[in-house]
């Protein structure tokens, strides 16, 4: 008998998981969705309630979860410095117990993973651009450790799970990525910037500005996992997702402007701690395995993003 795939998304109310969610949806497969709305938003899934194959679930990572599932997108974590340093004990909790948790239940249902890693695992890097094969270079105890070293765990866990219990795994390490469904609050540097030139008010640059970042558009990232996930059994990772095109964070600040055509000026902030300098992936398995690279360009991707905000914030300000 016909029977859809059943997909766990953890996170699935955040920026990147309900992008998630809604392309799973629509290609057929029974997603369910479980988040605790901690950075997360039910508005960003409140259109798939209803929908015969989406269920959505209230619930905290750091705790086990029982449920019947054939593959498992592992997404729950807060992502912004901002959110993740606001309860730093927390943030290690939501990688490396939701990792185990979550992992747990992969072992059990038999279930393939993926794990949402992130560039921040070779911390401010000395080697550029990173390749997968880099270790890192990581302040351990720094204001940011518990989201690097948190996420560095959790690939521990991965690969020792897969080595010890046959868990059939898959590891991206995610590069800085943006578009529509992140919160104006976010406090990220593209979600930053938008709305402040949409406000009219000073685009914050923390340090010099010419800190560098790559930047994909979520459309690209979200294709690029499913690839990942749906890959040679062989092809574990980790595998970089992101678009290895740079920017400095200034050149972001004036394209952001001249897109919004907005009269904001630049101020200057302090550079918070450990802040990298520089970020781009090295995308070359991905490319090669995966057949995946981003094709929306920067200029594109950010005016998709201006028009969505333009969109949160006209609602905001409507009386009732
Ligand atoms: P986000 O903050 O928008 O989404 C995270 C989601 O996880 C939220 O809905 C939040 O409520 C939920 N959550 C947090 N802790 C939880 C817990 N204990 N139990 C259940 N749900 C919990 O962030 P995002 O940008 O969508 O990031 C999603 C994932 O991708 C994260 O794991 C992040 O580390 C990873 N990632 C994102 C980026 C990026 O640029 N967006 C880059 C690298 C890695
Ligand atoms: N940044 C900035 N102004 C802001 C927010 C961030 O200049 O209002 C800088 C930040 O210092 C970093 C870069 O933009 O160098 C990217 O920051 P973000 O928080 O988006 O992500 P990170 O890659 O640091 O996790």
């Amino acid at each position: 008998m016909y029977r859809r795939k059943r997909i766990l998304v953890t996170g699935g109310a955040g920026f990147l998981g309900s992008h998630l969610c809604h392309r799973l949806v629509d290609d057929g497969a029974y997603v369910l969705c479980v988040d605790n709305f901690f950075t997360g938003a039910h508005e960003n899934v409140a259109s798939l309630v209803g929908r015969p194959n989406f269920e959505l679930i209230r619930h905290d990572i750091t705790f086990p979860l029982y449920v019947e599932v054939d593959e498992i997108y592992n997404f729950a974590c807060p992502a912004s410095p901002v959110h993740y340093q606001w309860d730093a004990v927390q943030t290690v909790k939501a990688s490396v117990l939701g990792a185990i948790n979550m992992l747990g239940l992969a072992k059990r249902t038999k279930a393939r993973i993926l794990q949402a890693s992130t560039s921040e695992v070779y911390g401010n890097p000395t080697v550029h651009p990173q390749p997968e094969s880099y270790f890192g270079s990581v302040n351990p105890i720094g204001p940011r450790a518990c989201y690097d070293e948190g996420k560095r765990c959790a690939e521990t866990l991965f690969f020792d799970y897969h080595r010890q219990h046959e868990t059939k795994i898959r590891v991206a390490r995610i590069f800085n990525t943006y578009g529509p469904n992140m919160s104006p609050d976010d406090g990220r540097v593209v979600s930053n910037f938008i709305v402040q030139a949409l406000n009219g008010e000073p685009l914050t640059i923390y340090g010099d500005g010419n800190q560098s970042r790559s930047f994909c558009y979520v459309d690209d990232l979200i294709e690029g996992c499913i690839r990942l996930m749906n890959g040679p059994d062989d092809l574990i990772g980790p595998v970089n997702i992101g678009n290895p095109c740079e920017s400095t964070v200034r050149e972001l600040a004036e394209m952001t402007i001249a897109l919004t055509g907005s009269r904001s000026v630049m101020v200057k902030r302090p550079l918070p701690t450990d802040d990298p300098i520089q970020r781009c992936p090295d995308i070359s398995v991905a490319r090669a395995q995966l057949d995946w690279e981003p094709g929306v360009r920067l200029e594109d991707g950010l005016q998709k993003t201006i028009d969505y905000f333009r969109g949160v914030l006209m609602s905001h300000s409507r009386p009732g």
